[in-house]
């Protein structure tokens, strides 16, 4: 059975990262606690028919961390959101990193060190 949900999530923080990067914290119960690492959520943007995926950077409690890159129209109004904006979530989806033991090595290129 699928544990995904469509919520309205809440803003609570979007600050600047780097450079053309936002660092989104999100009230995002049900998904927050549901979610591995590895897995991504859709966002519903305003004005925007397409959502667009985000992997989930971090978790703290029902809380989630987005890292974007502002490439284009969409990522550009996520960018503007500020604090108790609502934005649709959907996830958790697709497949978690598989659980391996031993040493592990991380390789990530550019905004690809979200997940
Ligand atoms: C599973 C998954 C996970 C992802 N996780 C992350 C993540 O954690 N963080 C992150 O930052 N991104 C992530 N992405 C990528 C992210 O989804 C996209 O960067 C985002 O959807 C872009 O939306 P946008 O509306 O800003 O750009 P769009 O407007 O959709 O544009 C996308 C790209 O096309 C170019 N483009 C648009 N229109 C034109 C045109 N007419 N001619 C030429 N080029 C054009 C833009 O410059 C841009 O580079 C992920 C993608 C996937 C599939």
């Amino acid at each position: 059975m699928s544990n995904k949900l469509d919520i309205e999530a809440t803003v609570l923080d979007n600050r600047l990262a780097g450079e053309r990067t936002i660092a989104m914290e999100l009230h995002c119960p049900g998904i927050a606690e549901n979610i591995s690492p590895g897995q991504f959520i859709m966002m519903g943007i305003p004005q925007k028919f397409l959502r667009r995926p985000f992997s989930v950077a971090g978790v703290n409690g029902n809380r989630i961390l987005l890292l974007i890159r502002v490439v284009g129209e969409g990522t550009q109004i996520i960018s503007s959101m500020r604090r108790n904006q609502k934005l649709k979530i959907l996830g958790p989806l697709g497949n978690p990193f598989p659980k391996i033991s031993g040493r592990k090595i991380l390789v990530a290129g550019g905004i690809g060190i979200a997940p």
